[in-house]
């Protein structure tokens, strides 16, 4: 680093080093720019426009391994919802991971993708006969069945041996926002470990002849901090697992693995996880004298959630009782603090300056379109700067809208300096054509 570089931070507050943890590997910066996968973010801006959606590869990749070291005798199956993307699948096949779908459409871009059907796992609380069938004729390697209706749809459907899992609810509270708390009692997923459903459902797969049981799968929720919630499910899923009767070769946990939105929120402890599952798993499997099943894991967010970064332009901004910094998108391109109060951090690239707080604020006709309160800003923010947010590569790409008639951002895919989109930004004409 040269003394001009190291200069404006020395003694300086205004210019904030990174925040630890939250940005894709190796992003840095240089001056005031902000350098991801070795290509600066003005530049980005710049070639692909705003707002703009950048994927670093790397950070994917290293991700998606690190789950594989961790669990070498685990299938880690990435949950494709949260990055629907052929390219990215790709990816996931690449270094070794399976890939679960929950719905035709992910299912077609999985094919696209020429991803294996062998290591294909569809779930979905509602799978509809389209889905079911895409799924059969694909030849997706296991169905999670969700419903008694749809254990007899498929038992229908199927020929010859179609493998099955049973999402079980197994009544742990994961503690995390509810529209997110999937394994608690009294909910739409699965069946409920507690009232004896899951037992029948398992029943009932074993009575289908064009089925075959393949295990058990269950899911607790999404940001989950506490690996002691997943000890707790594999004590409940073992439980069951004895009181079946007949032999259950795969426990999936599922995923729900935390990311760090905000400076100072930790990582995922997935060494912690591997250690202290495997210890639960191989004590209680040995306690109910059952075989040890193949467990399964699901990660979507842990993998991809840091590393993406939202580029946006500021547009206006609205000096008064709060300063309001308008930009280029917003609910559309992210839903995530309207629907779960989510919380991001927001970074200036290309000047500092005298911080203050601000409330950054989206172009969509709803005063909930609020995308960060209370972030530090230069000062003068103005309208024509770049802002980046970073943890924007799970289930932004994923739950982007039209709203407001407004065209999705692309996904830039950044790597080794290289940049290439991965999406291409959704244009005027893509709009158009579904109108009739
Ligand atoms: C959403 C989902 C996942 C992934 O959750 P993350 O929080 O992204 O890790 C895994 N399994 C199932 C069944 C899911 O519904």
């Amino acid at each position: 680093m040269t003394l001009a570089e190291l200069l404006p931070s020395i003694g300086c507050s205004t210019e904030p080093v990174l925040e630890e943890g939250l940005w894709p590997d190796g992003t840095h910066l240089s001056g005031s720019d902000l350098v991801i996968g070795g290509v600066p973010a003005t530049r980005l801006a710049a070639q692909f426009g705003t707002p703009c959606q950048v994927l670093d590869e790397a950070t994917v990749r290293n991700r998606a391994k690190a789950f594989v070291a961790a669990l070498p005798e685990a299938e880690v199956v990435f949950a494709g919802k949260s990055l629907p993307c052929p390219e990215v699948y790709r990816w996931m096949a690449s270094v070794g991971l399976s890939l679960d779908v929950s719905s035709a459409g992910e299912l077609a871009l999985a094919r696209a993708a020429g991803f294996p059907a062998g290591r294909i796992v569809m779930h979905g609380n509602v799978k509809t006969g389209e889905d079911l069938k895409a799924a059969l004729e694909y030849g997706v390697s296991r169905i999670v069945a969700d419903s008694f209706d749809e254990i007899a749809q498929l038992g229908a459907l199927a020929r010859h041996g179609q493998e099955v899992m049973i999402r079980v609810t197994p009544g742990v509270d994961a503690h995390t926002h509810a529209a997110v708390s999937t394994g608690v009692e009294d909910q739409k997923f699965g069946f409920s470990l507690a009232s004896g459903a899951a037992l029948e459902a398992v029943l009932r797969v074993v009575e289908q002849p064009s089925l075959r049981l393949a295990g058990l799968h269950c899911h607790i929720g999404s940001q989950v901090r506490h690996v002691a919630s997943y000890e707790e499910t594999v004590r409940r899923m073992v439980g069951l697992i004895a009181s079946c009767g007949v032999r259950i070769e795969q426990l999936d946990l599922g995923g729900g693995f935390c990311a760090p939105y905000l400076p100072g929120e930790s990582s995922f402890d997935l060494f912690g996880f591997a250690q202290r599952v495997r210890g639960t798993l191989s004590y209680e499997c040995a306690l109910h004298r059952v075989p040890v099943p193949r467990i399964l894991i699901e990660p979507g967010r842990s993998i991809v959630a840091n590393a993406g970064v939202t580029l946006y332009r500021v547009c206006a901004v609205k000096r008064g009782v709060r300063t309001f910094v308008a930009v280029d998108g917003g609910m559309s391109d992210n839903p995530r603090p309207a629907l779960y109060g989510a919380k991001y951090a927001v970074r200036l690239v290309g000047r500092g300056g005298k911080l203050r707080p601000v409330t950054v604020v989206g172009r969509h006709c709803e005063a909930g379109d609020v995308l960060a309160e209370n972030v530090l800003l230069p000062a003068d923010v103005h309208a024509g700067d770049l802002l980046a947010v970073p943890v924007t590569g799970a289930y932004h790409h994923a739950l982007a809208s039209n709203y407001n008639q407004v065209g999705r951002p692309p996904v830039v895919a950044v790597r080794d300096g290289l940049a290439r989109p991965i999406v291409r930004r959704e244009t005027e004409e893509d709009l158009l054509r579904r109108y009739v």
